[in-house]
């Protein structure tokens, strides 16, 4: 009787991690794999920030959302959508409460991921094959790239001023592009070299052709692939100088393991953490006045126009108080931010680079990093404990599944988020996403638990 006593009461002291999977209702996980579908969609049709930023936009249009400009008018109820050169987009609601007391609530993800991106000078031909000279954006690992099927996104403006927008590799019949590998019965010396060397950043050479169709010229193969360029886009070789272009894995997201709880695609990060801060605003009414941040450079240190750290998004921030007839620094003092980005997963096959205590779990819901950063916590916005237990009580309330995570060992490495531009600006802000299993690989796997988890943790944000 004493024993039994005690194990209740031990598991009323204690604090364990739960599996969403293994609690949800059968109700609950219908709606998890519903919830999916749109994901996935919406993962396929988005596969760079200006495609997300495009899709995003038209899901707005639909949910009855329209475009705001500086200096319009905003009143309680209004639903609007901002962009920023067609690369990011700010989706946002006005509540019924005083933003002056409230403060504004923020999600803040980007749509942005790492990838292959095409050089302003890229067409020449070698040994029978035309190629296009890349430069790789964000944290990639180069081996990881080669010998999959590639698609070609972007944007190329034109001589005269045109925008041509490029999208070739995602039909079913099209043409996919291709880095080549060295094969294994002559690999000996790359096999032994450090991964970093395995594939330097000069031989992510994509191949774009192969057919001398011409023979009154001295670059046979180039030729065929101009020709066709111009036919389709009306391109010459100099409209590349003012291009946009990348190649991203050219396969769409499908269901990983027999029981199809989990999510194979290119971009999980920061998508999985978008899309849900997308169709929480879109979908839900809120006495707050929320705003859904889908910004871009994230993955180069959120530097530029679009990145975070432009002050365009504080100048939003601050037009919508203005509009609102509210002191911006009262309301900036009074906001709260999700800073909503990926974590790393736990995986058992590299279970030395990380601490199970602290780690994010597979299916346990969406991870809370209190911190992030390298070293001592260096770069990192490391949330107030008031804050986060504000956040807990109201996850609590709506019995949001969720986990804290720390994204390895300490020392073993780390990285950092938007959090901390957001939180410079006098606005609590805690890290929050989906946990990811090979993140930054063409093919990142997240569990269909944890992106539903987001989803209602950003709803009981906005609550
Ligand atoms: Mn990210
Ligand atoms: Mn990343």
């Amino acid at each position: 009787m004493f024993e039994k006593k005690n194990k209740l009461l031990f598991q009323e002291l204690s604090y364990k991690k739960r599996n969403y999977l293994e609690t949800a209702s059968k109700q609950e996980r219908k709606e998890m794999f519903e919830y999916a579908k749109g994901y996935m969609q919406f993962l396929d049709d988005a596969k760079t920030e200006r495609e997300a930023c495009d899709v995003a936009v038209r899901m707005a249009q639909e949910a009855g959302f329209t475009e705001y400009a500086f200096g319009d008018p905003l009143a309680a109820g209004d639903k609007k959508y901002f962009v920023n050169r067609g690369k990011s987009v700010v989706v946002f609601r006005v509540g019924t409460k005083n933003i002056e007391e409230d403060g504004l609530r923020v999600i803040a993800s980007h749509i942005d991921a790492p990838r292959i991106d095409i050089k302003q000078n890229p067409l020449y031909e070698e040994g029978g094959m035309a190629f296009f000279k890349t430069h790789y954006y964000g944290g990639i690992k180069k081996y990881q790239w080669t010998a999959i099927p590639l698609a070609l996104h972007g944007v190329v403006i034109l001589k005269d001023g045109t925008k041509v927008t490029l999208k070739v590799g995602e039909g079913a019949d099209d043409p996919v592009f291709y880095i080549n590998d060295l094969l294994p019965h002559l690999g000996g010396d790359q096999m032994a070299a450090k991964a970093n060397k395995v594939i330097e950043g000069e031989q992510l050479n994509v191949l774009v052709g192969s057919c001398p169709d011409s023979e009154d010229v001295s670059d046979k193969i180039k030729f065929t692939v101009l020709s066709i360029l111009h036919e389709k886009y009306g391109m010459t070789e100099e409209d590349f100088l003012s291009a946009e272009l990348s190649v991203v894995p050219a396969y769409g997201a499908r269901d990983v393991g027999f029981d199809r709880c989990l999510i194979g695609a290119y971009g999980h990060d920061d998508r999985v953490c978008a899309y849900p801060a997308l169709t929480a605003v879109l979908a839900n009414e809120s006495e707050h006045t929320v705003l859904a941040m889908l910004v871009d450079k994230e993955e180069i240190g959120s530097e530029g126009t679009t990145g975070i750290q432009c002050k365009v998004y504080e100048d939003l921030m601050e037009e919508i108080s203005l509009a609102l007839g509210a002191n911006f620094r009262k309301v900036r003092a009074h906001s709260k931010c999700l800073s909503s980005d990926v974590t790393a997963a736990y995986d058992p096959n590299f279970a030395a680079v990380y601490e199970k205590m602290n780690s994010a779990m597979l299916s346990c819901g969406t991870a809370m990093c209190k911190f992030t950063g390298a070293r001592g916590k260096s770069g990192s916005n490391d949330a107030n404990a008031e804050f986060v237990g504000e956040v807990r009580r109201m996850f609590a309330e709506e019995g949001v599944v969720w986990q804290t995570a720390e994204l390895g060992k300490v020392d073993a490495g780390g990285g950092g988020t938007v959090a901390k531009f957001v939180a410079n600006l006098n606005i609590d802000t805690v890290d929050l996403g989906v946990p990811v299993i090979s993140m930054h690989a063409p093919w990142e796997v997240i569990s269909k638990a944890d992106l539903y988890s987001n989803y209602k943790a950003f709803i009981a944000f906005m609550k």
